[in-house]
């Protein structure tokens, strides 16, 4: 099994100067794409090509306005899975932590793909009940009409959250991993590594590597930002300091959009 860490979504949001310390900030949209033996599986799919071609529809002018992505082409999740040899066929599961655009923008782009989600978090999309939830989601994301795959995430125990195994027994035992507060139906994807680490992608639990690290305050920008799009806070801070747990336990925890939690990974503008 292979894994690769793509950003399949440059941002440079206003106010980034409240981010990273008086420079320009620079926010990534960290995906996983993993080889197996039965075929691809992608965590999370960034932008997508939607989002270039109408980014108020795809994406949402408020976004656009604040998040100011970079919509560069070569990002797409989709021009990454064929640089490296493959065709967008080949992606057979999706599994997304929260169906924000900057997450699920590149469901169009796999149509073949089953998309696994946290069943609350579907629900909430379809509803759009309230401006921020009109805002945030995005229907032409799935006018296409995907396989769904709807999960209730309580089942196991995995380092204090609750977890389920969404894809059957012959595919890694990768999770989905509850990680409530950002948004309704908000989930990690944990990924067993073949050195016998777990990889935990947290999505949108957090924005700032120094949340879990513990070794700075977190920006003022970026505390803003967790505040404006949450669902429920104090879920939202037991799930931090759950995380922080897990960090502590061994797991590689990493966040969507630190842009050094992905250069760690993925090696500088890898
Ligand atoms: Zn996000």
């Amino acid at each position: 099994m292979r894994i690769h860490h793509l950003n399949c979504g440059t941002m440079r949001p206003i106010g980034g100067r409240l981010i990273s310390g008086g420079r320009p900030a620079r926010l990534v949209a960290h995906c996983l794409l993993i080889e197996t033996d039965h075929g691809l599986v992608l965590v999370d799919s960034g932008f997508g090509r939607g989002a270039l071609a109408d980014p108020a529809v795809a994406v949402g002018g408020m976004f656009v306005r604040t998040a100011r992505p970079a919509f560069d082409p070569a990002e797409l999740a989709v021009s990454q899975v064929r640089a490296l040899g493959y065709d967008a066929d080949d992606v057979r599961h999706i599994l997304v932590t929260h169906l924000d655009p900057d997450h699920a923008g590149g469901l169009p782009d796999f149509p073949g793909a089953e998309v696994h989600v946290h069943a609350a978090e579907h629900r909430a999309a379809q509803v759009r009940r309230g401006l921020a939830d009109r805002n945030r989601y995005r229907p032409s994301l799935w006018t296409h009409e995907p396989r769904w795959a709807l999960h209730d995430v309580d089942g196991d125990d995995w380092f204090g959250f609750a977890s389920v195994r969404p894809l059957d027994g012959s595919w890694p035992e990768i999770r989905l991993v509850r990680l409530a507060g950002h948004t309704a139906g908000h989930v990690g994807v944990a990924v067993p590594t073949d050195a016998g680490q777990w990889l935990l992608h947290a999505g949108d639990a957090y924005f700032h590597r120094v949340t879990i690290d513990g070794t700075a305050r977190v920006p003022l920008g970026i505390r803003i930002e967790e505040t404006s799009t949450q669902t429920d806070r104090a879920a939202r801070l037991t799930t931090v300091d759950r995380l922080r747990a897990a960090h502590r336990a061994g797991v590689d925890v990493f966040c969507a959009h630190d842009p050094v939690e992905y250069e760690r990974h993925a090696g500088p503008r890898g």
